[in-house]
């Protein structure tokens, strides 16, 4: 495994482990298949990874348990743990901080991260003087580096940037954003800043690890051997002002294909460059609906709808034709697109403020006609 400086004599893991798709089972409310994940973990740590986020929210608060379960075989220097203050969730900042320390079962917390911020509630938590408890707590030593995660546009980054002297900014990265999105300047504002970038969604959320024909076949006749993943996972590796590139992953093979790609440490070229931004532009148009699975907006969704299965299946009709949307109509009437009442909560949970209820609409539609 690859490490890099962080301060204070810290070295991290390129790698770092996303616990918020954890395998499940198939019990009532799927909870976390605690067997299967533990192997992961035990894994990653085999591995080298160092690095492991979790957040209130993921796994519906069970994920922060599970790492603290999961961790407490390992000393507890030799590891270091992400976790996140996500105000939707739990306005009181005092009350949240005490529960995380209690599900993680630990006395202090090595990264944390004010979870997300979205450009609907910026300046509302910047004035919410969580920044100023959190910040006490760093001095006591309950908080080693405290940071932010961000969705925003670029003048509420310069915003939380003016606010305090972040140690770290956790943003959504991968060469796909980076052509398409405002992820691009959000990391040289970083860098200009200098401050550290921890990555999330490098492969968007799967989409880079699977590609459309056009673009895997461009990759694959470059290198048959390379995984999809690894192109993304080394694009970013390449960029210096990045710390730790975080992967949510589900199972074991992804765990030995990320650490392989972060043990060999092979960047990408000028050309390969080249090539990944006309993989992207070819992945374009079958891009309908660029969601990343985050799942942020389904827990708050009244009518309990599987958001980003639902368009995950629109982006698969999209691209090819209404027919691929028959899955959706083997879901329990309840659980299908027409049963959105346009409420609008999964837009102002989205990190991207995607048009969901738009696109229930027209989901229902194609469905009624084919
Ligand atoms: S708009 Fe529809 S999909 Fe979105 S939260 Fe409301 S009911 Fe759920
Ligand atoms: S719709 Fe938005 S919030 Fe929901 S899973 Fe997709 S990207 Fe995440």
């Amino acid at each position: 495994m690859l490490y890099k400086e962080f301060k204070d004599g810290i070295r991290l893991s390129r790698l770092g482990m996303g616990n918020m798709r954890l395998p499940q089972t198939e019990e009532p409310g799927n909870p976390i298949d605690y067997k299967k994940a533990k192997e992961i973990i035990d894994q990653a740590v085999r591995l080298g990874v160092n690095y492991f986020d979790t957040a209130y929210i993921y796994h519906n608060g069970k994920s922060e348990e599970f790492v603290g379960k999961a961790l407490a075989d390992y000393p507890r220097d030799s590891f270091y743990v992400a976790d996140k203050f996500n105000f939707q969730a739990q306005p009181d900042y005092r009350v949240q901080f005490q529960e995380q320390l209690n599900r993680l079962n630990m006395d202090y917390i090595d990264f944390y991260l004010l979870h997300g911020i979205q450009d609907n509630f910026a300046s509302e938590i910047l004035s919410s003087g969580c920044i100023e408890y959190f910040d006490r707590l760093k001095k006591e030593g309950k908080i080693r580096y405290f940071g932010f995660s961000f969705h925003g546009n670029e003048d509420n980054m310069r915003k939380m940037l003016a606010a305090y002297p972040w140690d770290f900014v956790q943003i959504q990265l991968n060469y796909y954003d980076w052509e398409y999105g405002n992820q691009r300047k959000l990391y040289e504002m970083l860098t200009e800043a200098q401050i550290p970038v921890m990555v999330m969604e490098p492969v968007h959320g799967g989409l880079l690890a699977r590609l459309n024909e056009k673009a895997g076949k461009l990759l694959k006749e470059a290198d048959p051997d390379a995984s999809l993943a690894s192109w993304a996972m080394r694009w970013i590796m390449s960029l210096d002002n990045v710390q730790v590139v975080l992967s949510g992953m589900g199972d074991l093979a992804q765990v030995i294909d990320n650490a392989e790609t972060f043990s060999i440490g092979k960047y990408v070229s000028d050309t390969e460059k080249e090539l990944l931004k006309k993989a992207a532009a070819l992945l374009r148009p079958d891009i309908a609906v660029p969601c990343t699975g985050c799942r942020y907006c389904c827990p708050d969704c009244p009518q309990g709808l599987d958001i980003p299965t639902l368009l995950a299946a629109y982006n698969d009709a999209k691209a090819d034709a209404a027919w691929r949307l028959v899955n959706v109509t083997g879901l329990p009437r309840e659980k299908q697109p027409s049963h959105c009442i346009s409420c609008g909560s999964c837009t102002e949970h989205c990190p991207q403020s995607l048009p969901v209820p738009g696109i229930m609409a027209e989901m229902a539609k194609m469905m009624s006609e084919l």
